[in-house]
């Protein structure tokens, strides 16, 4: 059968999902993509108004060239959607210059020759009053940067793969996916069971639900956003760079497209286990706001420190935080992509291609060795 005409399966049209079916569809795969809510939803790991896009990855640098990949699919997307997915605005990088993380920053940079600035404290006062640093921090701006609309996104991929020929089969949870013998996937629904040539299998924090016996480990977190107001004189922030701060105090930032509010986030330390993604709680307690206010008055004096918003998501981690990417081992017609540990959405029409690579050809020409993979991949 040629790889044109194979029938496939995805199952999760969420961040990563989506992008696979636009991938598929668009390389003339019969598509047909499975979700338990609808494409866009904000009941797992995408959503919350932003998220960040950076070229610079401050532990691993062999994720530029997936990046890089991205950006070209994310132009493309665009295109053809006249939807503004991304915005391309900068990110600051803020950090104790003796920090591994902002050490291994100007590595990266200097390894691929990344755009970027290193700013004294000065001209950081000057050029980005919202922020306040410590003493020996250093500080970088990556200049090819920027925040991503999620929702959109994940919708926008989904209707461009409906109008290139796929079908996507919404509020309908998939029960089973079993290899079959002698070739080809089964997929089971409360509906009933399809026959297809391969499944892209990305159900994000409900991985270890639907293939409860993986060999590896997928921990499920609740990461919280919380908004927080711009201070009169701060005003005009929806084109200021988002920040990410490196080191023991570690947090995240973005300024929202409103130009009136920044969403802050903290890292996997400050994350509450979940369950049961069936039963996240997206309710957030006054207490687990507490360490939000504390960064809001050390290090952004331009922002209220009361939050005006907050919100509770879901997101998959591995031990290693690489992501599970590739064949199941004993099954090449499954391919999985799971636990992207809080790094998924910036790469996501990377790892869609990747995952029509995988479908369709059985390899991918795209390095993807350094990330835990399951199975054979490389070309
Ligand atoms: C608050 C937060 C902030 C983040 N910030 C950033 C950032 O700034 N930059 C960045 O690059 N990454 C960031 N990430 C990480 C990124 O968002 C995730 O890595 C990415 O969204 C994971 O995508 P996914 O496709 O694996 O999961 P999801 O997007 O959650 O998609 C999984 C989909 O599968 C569906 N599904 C599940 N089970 C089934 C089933 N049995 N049948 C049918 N459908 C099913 C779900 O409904 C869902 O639509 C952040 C994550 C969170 C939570």
């Amino acid at each position: 059968m040629s790889a044109a005409k194979k029938r496939v399966a995805v199952v999760g049209t969420g961040t990563i999902g989506s992008q696979a079916a636009w991938r598929l569809a668009a390389r003339g795969a019969d598509v047909v993509a499975y979700d338990r809510f609808a494409p866009g939803h904000d009941r797992s790991a995408a959503g919350g108004e932003t998220r960040v896009f950076r070229s610079l990855h401050t532990d691993n640098g062999r994720y530029v060239p997936l990046v890089r990949h991205a950006d070209t699919l994310w132009k493309q997307l665009q295109a053809e959607t006249g939807r503004e997915l991304r915005r391309l605005t900068g990110c600051l990088y803020m950090g104790p210059a003796d920090d591994p993380g902002m050490r291994k920053a100007l590595e990266v940079i200097a390894e691929y020759g990344l755009d970027h600035e290193v700013l004294d404290a000065e001209a950081v006062a000057k050029r980005f009053p919202l922020h306040r640093v410590d003493e020996g921090d250093l500080v970088i701006l990556d200049r090819y940067a920027g925040f991503i609309r999620p929702e959109l996104t994940v919708q926008t991929a989904a209707r461009r793969a409906e109008e290139l020929g796929a079908q996507i089969r919404r509020y309908t949870p998939v029960r089973e996916v079993k290899p079959v013998a002698g070739g080809g996937v089964e997929i089971r629904t409360e509906t009933g069971t399809e026959r297809f040539d391969a499944a892209v299998v990305t159900p994000g924090p409900w991985v270890g639900d639907l293939l409860p016996d993986l060999p590896w480990q997928v921990n499920v977190y609740r990461p919280v956003s919380a908004w927080f107001l711009l201070t009169e004189d701060h005003r005009g922030g929806a084109e200021a760079p988002n920040f990410c701060r490196i080191g023991p105090n570690s947090f995240y930032g973005l300024p929202s497209p409103d130009g009136v509010s920044v969403k802050l986030g903290l890292f996997q330390a400050h994350h509450q286990p979940v369950d049961d993604p069936n039963r996240l709680n997206r309710t957030v307690a006054p207490e687990e706001l507490e360490a939000f206010t504390a960064v809001v008055r050390r290090y952004l004096p331009g922002l209220n420190p009361d939050p005006i918003r907050f919100s509770a998501y879901m997101e998959g981690y591995t031990d290693s935080t690489r992501p599970l990417v590739g064949p199941l081992p004993g099954c090449d017609d499954i391919i999985l992509l799971a636990g992207f540990s809080g790094q998924g959405f910036k790469v996501s029409p990377a790892m869609g291609d990747i995952a029509a690579d995988l479908a369709l050809e059985g390899r991918t020409a795209h390095s993807i060795d350094f990330i835990t993979t399951l199975g054979r991949t490389a070309a």
